[in-house]
């Protein structure tokens, strides 16, 4: 079994290779996922780790995703690559 690939930006399960978020020259991302990447940057590069939890407080709320995922979800957010090195 591949280990499960997450979007190290907003946490997203990635399953498929469409999922995928691109690189510049349209390779796709072993990063992120579509909805965060697309040609080597992000789509929303000015976004802060504070509006991601929002958004995926947001999303998950909508989509009721039980509380304990998305509180995993929100737990793993500032140990992601996008995050990591962000002072908050
Ligand atoms: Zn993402």
């Amino acid at each position: 079994m591949q280990p499960k690939m997450f979007c190290q930006s907003c946490t997203m399960p990635i399953d498929n290779e469409i999922d995928r978020g691109t690189e510049k020259d349209g390779s796709h991302s072993d990063d992120y996922c579509k909805y965060c990447y697309q040609r080597g940057m992000f789509i929303n590069p000015e976004m802060t780790l504070a509006e991601m939890r929002s958004v995926i407080t947001d999303q998950m709320q909508k989509r009721e995703i039980p509380e304990a995922i998305l509180q995993n979800s929100l737990h793993m957010l500032p140990g992601l690559k996008r995050w990591k090195n962000k002072e908050k």
